[in-house]
């Protein structure tokens, strides 16, 4: 028998076609002014972003806007939505977006309650985060993050470079609507780098030392819808049930990091968007992968080779026995899978230079130990830079 723990997001989640109509109900009782956050113009353009704030304001909850979070969000750009809710009073944030918007209203709702604009010495943990925060809701635009049930926002420091991801049960989103047909929109890099993303938390949950009964049940299921959706709606953005299998899957993988966390992946990886904020998050997953999981099947004990081999299944190959040959066969499904979705390139074809794995494994030990405590075989920092130099 094993003994665990398991913790469900305090997050009410509406899923569906059509559901942004609902966000102002929904946010009603939460608050009486929003601060409505979003990124640099794709749900403006596609006329989402005023769908959003009329619901808001046809529910009596008057919206100052916050446009321009940028792709990995950095502290600055959160101060700047701090000031903006402060300034207006607002009493609730709510998120249209991908991952980095949804991320960066859990950042200004932290401020904006402890009336302190500076969110950094919050991440760093040097300021208590505590129930002042206020409640946000999350409208995703993208599948992948998870950040619509998570308790994590990931942050990043503009003038060190520095990536941290920051968790309290304080910044869980209140609600979260899930609109397929906002999904739908995203065009197919977009789709490929998040689809990726949410394909590497539950492989990583899956292997994580945090992994519980509960989670391991929706890891596999999400692997296969994954495997199932992501291909196609890579190459068809308007197959709705591929759209539908994505979202899921992005969700259950939300459901799986809060509890169990993610491995040296993200552990290492969130740094490299830290230090190349143009580089997507997903890319970045996507060239640590496949050298994180030679590294873990080559010196992982059984029960890790047997996890893999789990993974291969999910993904589609037959792992008659559990052993490393077999486990292998899991890289192999995650590298053809890169390839048909375009993500299959090295670190330095996404304009990392070799000469920052150094730092980059120095802010990895600092921001991302928590992860990499999880991961199933322990590196040392001369196995952080291998894995970097296999991915260049
Ligand atoms: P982003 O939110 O960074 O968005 C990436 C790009 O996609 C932007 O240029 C955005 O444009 C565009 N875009 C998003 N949705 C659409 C759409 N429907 N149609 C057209 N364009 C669209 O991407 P992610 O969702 O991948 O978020 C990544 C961030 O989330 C990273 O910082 C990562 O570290 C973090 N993360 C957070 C987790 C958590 O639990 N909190 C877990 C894992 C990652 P525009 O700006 O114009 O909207
Ligand atoms: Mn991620």
């Amino acid at each position: 028998m094993s003994s665990f723990t398991y913790f469900l997001p305090e997050t009410s989640l509406l899923f569906g076609s059509g559901t942004l109509g609902e966000l102002g109900a929904r946010a009603r009782p939460h608050g009486s002014r929003a601060l409505l956050v979003t990124g640099n113009g794709s749900m403006r353009r596609q006329g989402f972003l005023q769908r959003a704030r009329e619901s808001l304001e046809g529910a009596g909850i008057p919206v100052t806007l916050f446009e321009g979070v940028e792709p990995n969000p950095t502290a600055g750009t959160v101060s700047k939505g701090i000031r903006a809710g402060l300034d207006s009073g607002c009493d609730l944030v709510a998120a249209i977006g991908g991952g980095s918007s949804i991320d960066a209203a859990k950042a200004m709702a932290v401020g904006i309650g402890h009336g302190d604009a500076d969110v950094w010495p919050y991440i760093l943990r040097e300021r208590e985060t505590t129930r002042k925060t206020l409640p946000v809701m999350a409208v995703p635009s993208t599948s992948g993050t998870g950040s619509h049930v998570t308790w994590y926002t990931v942050i990043t420091n503009q003038e060190t470079g520095e990536k941290a991801a920051f968790s309290s049960k304080f910044i869980y989103p209140s609600e979260s609507v899930v609109d397929l047909d906002i999904v739908s929109t995203m065009p197919p890099k977009v789709t490929a780098e998040t689809g990726f993303d949410a394909l590497a938390h539950v492989m990583e949950s899956y292997l994580s030392s945090g992994a519980t009964p509960m989670t391991d049940t929706l890891c596999l299921r999400a692997m296969k819808l994954i495997r199932q959706n992501l291909v196609r709606a890579f190459k068809d953005g308007s197959d709705m049930d591929a759209r539908e299998g994505m979202a899921l899957a992005d969700t259950y993988a939300g459901l799986c990091i809060t509890p169990s966390r993610t491995i040296m992946v993200h552990g290492i990886g969130n740094t490299v968007s830290g230090v190349y904020p143009e580089l997507a998050h997903g890319q970045a997953l996507a060239c640590l992968t496949p050298p994180v999981m030679r590294f873990n099947i080559e010196r992982g004990d059984a029960s890790t080779v047997s996890r893999y081999c789990d993974i291969a299944r999910a993904l589609g190959e037959e792992t008659a026995r559990a052993d490393r040959g077999n486990a292998m066969k899991a890289v192999e499904a995650v590298e053809m899978l890169q390839e048909a979705i375009g993500l299959r390139r090295g670190l330095k074809e996404c304009g990392v230079s070799e000469d920052s794995i150094e730092r980059m494994a120095d802010y990895s030990l600092k921001f991302g130990k928590g992860a990499i405590a999880c991961n199933p075989v322990k590196p040392a920092r001369e196995d952080i830079i291998k894995v970097y130099e296999e991915a260049l």
